[in-house]
């Protein structure tokens, strides 16, 4: 398996980096993760986007204006050019001796790598998912490497037979560990509104115009975690997520059997018929 890091393409077991990296260190670093569907990088400038304006956040010097030309150097090489594949991309703030302060002159240490990924055509399974206080620092809208809150919670999920942990704060539903959540009540559709408190997915932005376009009403707002037994549905987002609809969360199920409710199903279909129109 091939990566790229800081300019070579090399073997995976051949790429080093320094255990002075504040990436190792500190978590100091910002990552990416975005789909190739159908020779095309599902809102790929979108992605490259969020990563421009989280490395602005915490002042990480580089111009991501390179990468779709290191990117595609790096597909060929794999032989994945025009095959499906999920692309991880991870700028760290660089070596320099252990200090919190940010080093003045430092190079940011680049990785990617790709590897070969298909989606099914809808996420069809129907996910059960467990809530939790939101135990995160306060600024989650930024895409940083230093996911050990996201993990520990999503721990807790999978050794529970769950998909996901569903976070709440201040009495509000906001994400989950590595996805957004939705919910749906009397026809309209609810999410927490991109502010500090969740990571504003691609996906979550891709559904709020499906639903626009759709003339289905959708509403920037938290539900409050008293409430979520009173929705009629729930569903996550994510890259690889896609739309998941949830089944049940706790001890509470939102429908029995394996057909999801009627708006989880049509952004579902709307979500597909996109993928599938889809051109970068
Ligand atoms: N929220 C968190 C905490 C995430 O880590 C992710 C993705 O990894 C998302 C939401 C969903 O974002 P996207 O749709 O851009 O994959």
């Amino acid at each position: 398996k091939k990566v790229y890091l800081n300019g070579e393409i090399l073997d995976a077991e051949n790429a080093k980096i320094s255990v002075f990296d504040r990436g190792f260190l500190f978590g100091d670093g910002i990552y990416e993760v975005m789909l190739q569907i159908n020779s095309n990088f599902f809102y790929g400038a979108e992605h490259l986007k969020r990563l421009a304006e989280c490395l602005e956040k915490i002042n990480i010097k580089f111009d991501v204006s390179s990468l779709p030309d290191t990117i595609e150097q790096l597909l060929q090489t794999c032989e994945l050019e025009d095959k499906d594949c999920l692309l991880y991309i991870q700028v760290t703030r660089g070596i320099a001796p252990r200090k919190h302060s940010f080093p003045t002159n430092i190079e940011p240490t680049l990785l990617m790598y790709a590897i070969p990924f298909i989606l099914p055509d809808i996420n069809e399974k129907p996910i059960s998912v467990v809530i939790a206080k939101d135990f995160r620092w306060h600024r989650c809208d930024i895409k940083m490497t230093s996911l050990l809150g996201n993990v520990m919670a999503n721990d807790v999920a999978i050794k529970g037979g769950h998909y996901e942990t569903v976070f709440y704060r201040d009495g509000k539903v906001t994400e989950a560990s590595h996805s957004n959540i939705f919910f749906v009540k009397d026809g309209i559709v609810y999410t927490h509104p991109a502010d500090e408190n969740i990571l504003n997915g691609i996906t979550r932005e891709i559904v709020i115009q499906l639903c626009r376009e759709s003339n289905i009403p959708i509403q920037e707002k938290g539900i409050l975690e008293q409430d979520i037994n009173e929705m009629d549905e729930a569903f996550l987002t994510g890259t690889s997520t896609q739309i998941a609809s949830i089944q049940k969360i706790d001890e509470h199920a939102y429908y029995e059997g394996n057909e999801p409710g009627v708006i989880t199903k049509k952004l579902q279909l709307l979500f597909l018929e996109l993928k599938n129109s889809y051109v970068s």
